[in-house]
């Protein structure tokens, strides 16, 4: 089967621009240009990639950024801190906590400080229960960037089962409720596996819709799925590869190689599902900074 790409690179780039148009019609009618702050706590190297895309970004589209960088030893009580000015401040609309946190903090207490309207990340459970009751909301980035990479490539969900692999906050869970909600794309069948489901096989070979958040490269194998499958690739793994010049290379939870010539529509790694987690993230700040203006 001759597959195509679900292309995350270009159609962020699409939405940038569509961004970039509407701030400079706010900014040309006088208003203040949105403002997304990042918290980046303690030296991880992912964690700092993914802020400085996410700043770089911001500047793509003409939004002010700011980032507010802590050592690793910071406490609960300084980082509770840092949320509340966030949360008070009448320059910042948006702002995100990078995640993984160090261990001696309480992630979930941290979400739970981030004011619901600022929360952009759409992690704070007022917006998780909003997005699972199909209220209006911020939707997580990632989840919320797979609907629209599969809504910009015209792939009709209704009916479909979909099979989703992982049930993290942050990915899994909130996918499944986005793919079995009454829209399009949506109104999928959804069967949701995560790390104690038996014969796993035995699920992804009904799939008709593919996701992947595992973390483990390579992961879903040819055997794992049938002809025509449509298949988002959301991991991000990193492995050595000795023909780059960094040793390494990003890679996906699918052996993209062999699984691709069965699909009907597969997401490369990386740009796939990465640069729509962007996008999605700069458009729920646009919208904080709306609601505030
Ligand atoms: P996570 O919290 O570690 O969740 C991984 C999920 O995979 C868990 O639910 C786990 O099951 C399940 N799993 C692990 N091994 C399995 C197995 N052998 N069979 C079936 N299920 C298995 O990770 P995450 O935060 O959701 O992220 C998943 C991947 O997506 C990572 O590679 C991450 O880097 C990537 N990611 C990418 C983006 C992006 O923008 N593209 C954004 C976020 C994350 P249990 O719950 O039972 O442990």
């Amino acid at each position: 089967m001759s597959y195509k790409i679900l292309d995350g690179k270009k159609t962020s780039l699409s939405i940038q621009q569509e961004i970039a148009e509407e701030v400079n019609k706010i900014v040309e009618a006088g208003g203040k240009r949105p403002h997304l702050s990042a918290v980046l706590v303690g030296n991880d190297p992912a964690s700092k990639a993914y802020v400085g895309h996410k700043v770089k970004a911001c500047k793509v589209v003409g939004f002010e950024s700011s980032i507010v960088e802590r050592p690793s030893n910071i406490t609960e009580n300084e980082l509770l801190q840092i949320v509340e000015e966030l949360n008070n401040s009448e320059e910042v609309d948006g702002f995100i906590v990078q995640l993984p946190l160090p261990s001696h903090i309480d992630s979930q207490k941290v979400i739970e400080a981030v004011s619901p309207s600022k929360d952009v990340d759409g992690f704070h459970p007022e917006n998780v229960g909003k997005m699972s009751l199909g209220l209006s909301t911020f939707k997580p980035a990632t989840p919320a960037g797979v609907m629209t990479l599969l809504e910009r490539h015209g792939v009709k969900t209704e009916g479909m089962h979909a099979v989703v692999i992982g049930r993290s906050d942050i990915v899994g869970n909130p996918m499944s409720a986005l793919l079995r909600m009454n829209t399009e794309p949506g109104n999928c069948t959804v069967t949701q596996c995560h790390s104690r489901t038996v014969d796993l096989m035995s699920h992804t070979l009904q799939a008709d819709l593919l996701i992947t958040a595992i973390g483990k490269p390579h992961f879903v194998t040819a055997d794992m799925v049938k002809e025509g499958v449509v298949i988002v690739d959301v991991g991000i793994n990193r492995i050595d590869d000795p023909s780059r010049k960094s040793g390494s290379r990003l890679t996906g939870d699918v052996d993209f190689e062999n699984v691709a010539p069965k699909c009907s529509w597969i997401t490369p790694v990386p740009g796939g599902v990465g640069p729509m987690t962007i996008a999605t993230l700069l458009e729920n700040t646009l919208r904080a900074a709306n609601d505030r203006s």
